[in-house]
């Protein structure tokens, strides 16, 4: 792959803590991005905000202040995981559909392709700026964008399966699903929306394990370290 969309779950980033960062967890992602970029594999990344807040968090308040936050969130978690990427060396942008002052700049097709031939990670923080939606969404909306060639979607389970594996040792994992099954059956990948829209646009997608060994490195090289999802 030449250009990939790496999306990782908010609480990916907190490790075993469930919440906040977990250092150790961002790091190793580093260091695999570091190998891509040096292979001028084009990451750009999206992260969600599950480690501080979601918009169903509370159901006492209005929920487009609460998913108002919850964007926020996902940019907290962009400058983080953008700054530890910094320290390992990486060149970096963070880009956000709304203004936020100093912090981040405004997302442009033009603009990212320049910093991806300048071999930076781009992030893509702040989800699609509006309520009622998921970073999910905002990964395949701007993989979709940016022609990403698949969306990586590092994840605290393995892959894709029948039902939760959690909740019922004999569920079985898929190797190979299409995006049409996944909608058909409800399968637990990415919300519905997502789904769709990946589904519309053709935009395949690669789940794996966050923790496991070069995971990253794995899917964006085309191995079927999870469960692939044809489009
Ligand atoms: N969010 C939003 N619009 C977006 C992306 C995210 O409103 O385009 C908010 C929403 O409140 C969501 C939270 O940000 O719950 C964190 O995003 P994530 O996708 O991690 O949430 P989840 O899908 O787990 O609810």
């Amino acid at each position: 792959m030449k250009k990939v969309l790496l999306k990782l779950s908010g609480e990916a980033l907190a490790g075993a803590k469930k919440t906040g960062f977990d250092e150790e967890t961002v790091t190793a992602v580093a260091k695999q991005v570091k190998k891509l970029t040096a292979e001028e594999i084009k990451v750009g990344v999206v992260i969600g905000g599950g480690n501080f807040w979601r918009g169903r968090s509370s159901e006492n308040i209005d929920r487009t202040k609460a998913d108002q936050i919850g964007m926020l969130a996902t940019i907290m978690n962009c400058i983080y995981v953008s700054e530890i990427f910094r320290s390992q060396g990486l060149a970096t942008a963070v880009m956000t559909p709304f203004k936020c002052g100093e912090f981040t700049e405004i997302f442009s097709k033009d603009r990212v392709n320049e910093y991806f031939d300048q071999n930076r990670v781009v992030f893509f923080a702040g989800g699609t700026g509006h309520p009622y939606f998921s970073t999910d969404t905002a990964a395949v909306l701007r993989a979709v964008e940016i022609e990403a060639d698949s969306i990586l979607l590092a994840k605290a389970v393995d892959g894709v399966y029948d039902s939760d594996p959690k909740l019922n040792p004999e569920a079985k994992k898929y190797d190979v699903v299409s995006i049409q099954q996944v909608i058909n059956e409800k399968l637990a990948v990415v919300d519905m929306t997502a789904s769709i829209m990946c589904m519309e646009n053709h935009m395949p997608m690669q789940v794996f394990l966050l923790n496991e060994q070069d995971g990253i490195i794995d899917a964006a090289r085309g191995i079927n370290n999870g469960t692939k999802i044809t489009v």
